[in-house]
């Protein structure tokens, strides 16, 4: 009998969220045969979790009026601080219009246009009454219309649980509960992957004449994150660990404003793009008088430094899990909070046992979002080895740069599944597969060997969630929203040693079957490459743009730093190798945001 079973396929898609489902419907409706993998059954991925909508420039609300692709394109590229890839960016807010409607068809359904007069932020609003019924928008931050594609406050929710009906009506293969832990590559052609069911431990080899990667991100290397426990970057670090593939701006984390205290459970920018606002201790409304115009509608990042600098001031709310500010929505009233707002409010309920029709919120900037990932061209295709696609959070494909607009990921999942799928399904056509099984083999026993040392403490006895929480509190206090210097150094000093430590994790548990600490202990050497890779970015980045804020280099510099940070991590290495490719500007050339911070600046561009 063999030791671990085979199964074969055109394309095989690691990750069943919005971005893997989407590609996998476009190939498989070109007619080739698609697996997907999943950690969980599909409707469980962290795209389900999603709140407050997807941006594509209807137009249809009164406040979008006269918004159309070049706007929303523009939105895009200041939103990520000039740091994007403006092809993409404009690729993707061409399309973007298309995928909402293809969505409707599928039967998502989205919010509508209801005629007639409200007030928002203290100006009164009247829909037209020759949209009724169309598709409407909310407001969100850092951009200049109303763009944001919503259905109630659970637009993930229903996204994927449409999408995952289409693969489901086009009978895709999903294997769920099962977990990749290394690409098969000969060392220009990636021809697949070594997997692990999760229920019975057993060992899976998928090969396919394209393999993609839509796993998601990796949110959970900080302790503080609203992103769901399984995301943990393993789709990232397994490419990283070819030696091959580089991985682009690491250092680009995203920050949200609003985590609820103390769950970190994510409350929609929709509660501030509906008209909420933030208070301080003395319910002040404080961003008013940091940002005049957008308020706390500002893009992410600049609303996460605002936040923590007033807290720095003195002004946050104490409380046992640390300071904090409010988020007020009372004012939109019971209904509106109960339809528009409801999974918000239930959240608000449940997890911190407050009612925000009646009460405050307690939020703090938490990790939301991950700009970096495996580096991809315009067609998805993973820099460095052929045959491998990478897309979605676990991409930089690259149309966020440092700072991601809200409403632009679940987005960009769609319409880089639209786009990118194509694509994986013209290459796929034209490829062949050949596999030598003894390469197989020898990848199977890396695997088999990781798997015995561990359950043998062969190596040693490092225990892995000793190892983790180390991690989790290196990045949180050294490597979050305000950084400089030493403090990075600590980071990457620490995290240096931290993956010398992980080559000697051992087990307390017996390692068989479903056992979480194997499992844990097989993704932690991968968890601490991503974190050293964050940290290692940030140091050598002395500028500031979009969610990278370095106190000691508070400017954007353009005349040094117009380019992407690519991390490699050479096999045998004990830390990354940084490299750096420019960052092309085809039609919109670098300028100030808008915002009152000395972020932008122009100034350094004419340099
Ligand atoms: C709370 C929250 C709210 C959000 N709200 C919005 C919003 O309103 N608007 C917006 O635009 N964006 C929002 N985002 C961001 C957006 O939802 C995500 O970026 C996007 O959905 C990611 O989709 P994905 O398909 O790339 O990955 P995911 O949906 O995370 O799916 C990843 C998949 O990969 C699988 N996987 C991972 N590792 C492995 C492995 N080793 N082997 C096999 N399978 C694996 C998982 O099982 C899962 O199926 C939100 C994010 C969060 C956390």
């Amino acid at each position: 009998m063999s030791r671990y079973d085979s199964f074969s396929s055109d394309v095989l898609i690691v990750g069943a969220g919005l971005a893997g489902e989407r590609a996998a419907v476009e190939a498989a409706t070109q007619g080739l045969n698609v697996i997907i993998l999943s950690l969980v059954p599909p409707r469980r991925s962290h795209s389900s979790a999603a709140q407050g909508g997807m941006q594509a420039s209807l137009g249809n609300s009164a406040m979008g009026k006269g918004d159309n692709p070049d706007i929303h394109f523009a939105d895009t590229v200041k939103g990520s601080d000039w740091g994007c890839d403006q092809d993409v960016a404009r690729l993707f807010a061409k399309t973007a219009p298309i995928a909402v409607r293809q969505m409707a068809y599928w039967g998502i359904p989205w919010n509508r246009v209801e005629p007639g007069k409200r007030m928002y932020d203290g100006k009164e609003i009247e829909e037209d009454a020759e949209k009724q019924g169309l598709i409407t928008a909310r407001n969100f931050g850092g951009t200049a219309k109303w763009r944001t594609c919503y259905t109630a406050d659970g637009t993930g929710h229903t996204l994927l649980y449409t999408m995952d009906s289409v693969v489901i009506k086009l009978g895709i293969t999903v294997h769920d509960r099962t977990e990749v832990l290394s690409l098969i590559h000969d060392g220009t052609r990636c021809l697949g992957v070594v997997a692990r069911c999760l229920r019975t431990g057993s060992l899976r080899v998928y090969t396919a004449k394209s393999t993609v990667i839509a796993t998601g991100g990796y949110g959970r290397l900080y302790g503080a994150s609203t992103n769901a426990i399984i995301n943990e970057g393993s789709g990232m670090f397994v490419a990283l660990e070819t030696g091959l593939v580089p991985l682009g701006n690491m250092e680009a984390v995203q920050f949200h404003p609003t985590g609820i205290v103390p769950s970190w459970i994510l409350i929609t920018e929709g509660a501030r793009g509906d008209g909420g606002y933030l208070l301080d201790k003395d319910l002040h409304r404080f961003m008013p008088d940091y940002e005049p115009n957008k308020k706390e509608l500002a893009s992410r990042d600049v609303v996460s430094r605002r936040i923590m600098q007033h807290i720095r001031k003195g002004y946050g709310v104490d409380s046992p899990y640390g300071p904090h500010v409010w988020l007020d929505i009372r004012h939109l009233g019971e209904k509106h909070i109960n339809t528009n707002l409801r999974e918000i409010a239930n959240i608000s309920r449940s997890f911190t046992g407050i009612d925000p029709v009646h009460d405050l919120i307690p939020v703090r900037p938490t990790q939301h979002y991950s700009m970096g990932g495996i580096r991809t061209n315009i067609d998805g295709m993973a820099y460095g080895l052929e045959g491998l696609f990478a897309l979605g959070e676990a991409s930089c494909w690259d149309m966020h740069g440092f700072n991601r607009l809200g409403g632009n990921s679940l987005a960009e999942t769609i319409v880089a599944g639209m786009i990118v799928g194509d694509k994986i399904a013209k290459y796929t056509k034209e490829a062949s597969l050949n596999v030598s099984t003894a390469l197989v083999e020898e990848y199977v026993r890396v695997q088999e060997d990781r798997i015995q040392g561990l359950i043998h403490n062969r190596n040693g006895k490092e225990n892995v969630y000793e190892l983790r929480r180390k991690m989790e509190d290196i990045l949180s206090e050294n490597v979050g929203i305000f950084r400089s210097q030493e403090p990075l150094q600590t980071a990457v000093n620490e995290l240096h040693v931290l993956h010398q430590r992980s080559q000697h994790v051992g087990l307390r548990s017996g390692g068989q079957g479903a056992d979480p600490e194997l499992a844990s202990a097989l993704r932690i050497t991968g968890m601490i490459r991503l974190a050293y890779c964050i940290a290692a970015g940030a140091l050598a980045r002395t500028e500031s743009r979009g969610s990278h804020y370095r106190e000691d280099f508070p400017k954007r510099d353009d005349a040094n730093w117009l380019k992407r940070t690519l991390a490699y991590w050479p096999v045998g290495a004990e830390q990354p190798r940084l490299q750096y490719e420019p960052v092309k500007i085809t039609e919109l050339p670098p300028g100030d945001r808008g915002y009152g911070e000395a972020s932008a600046s122009a100034a350094t561009a004419k340099q």
